[in-house]
């Protein structure tokens, strides 16, 4: 999707520091880290939030967050504990119009959520 910043990511045409790609699912590190591993998963498809996601997006969607579960057992999480968020529009604080899950590890998160 032209004017997509992670659809250039996934392009290549932006730089990104990768730590899991494949056909489907690319994982990056979040450029403003807020906490010590914060990792965005993606699917590769262009889907602008999780609003948008279709019923057919299901299968595509159940794989980003297994690999999120993969990323995070890979980087020494699994144990400690981490955290999957999804914003989700303006109210959601969703700033990139390309559906992406923050893995947020390597801290104690606090809750409620800011
Ligand atoms: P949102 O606020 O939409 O849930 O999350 C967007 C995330 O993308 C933010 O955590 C922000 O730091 C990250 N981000 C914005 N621009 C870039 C970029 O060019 N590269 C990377 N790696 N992350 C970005
Ligand atoms: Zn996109």
């Amino acid at each position: 999707m032209a004017d997509c910043l992670f659809c250039g990511i996934v392009a290549g045409e932006v730089p990104s520091e990768k730590v899991y790609e494949d056909d489907e699912v690319l994982a990056f590190r979040d450029i403003n880290p807020q906490a010590p591993h914060h990792v965005l998963v993606i699917p590769k498809k262009h889907i602008a939030s999780l609003a948008e996601a279709g019923d057919e997006d299901a299968g595509l969607l159940a794989k980003v967050i297994i690999k999120v579960r993969d990323i995070a057992a890979d980087l020494g999480l699994d144990e400690e504990g981490y955290r999957m968020v999804v914003n989700c529009g303006p109210n959601g604080g969703q700033t990139v119009g390309h559906l992406h899950f923050h893995l947020l590890g390597g801290r104690r998160m606090t809750w409620p959520p800011g």
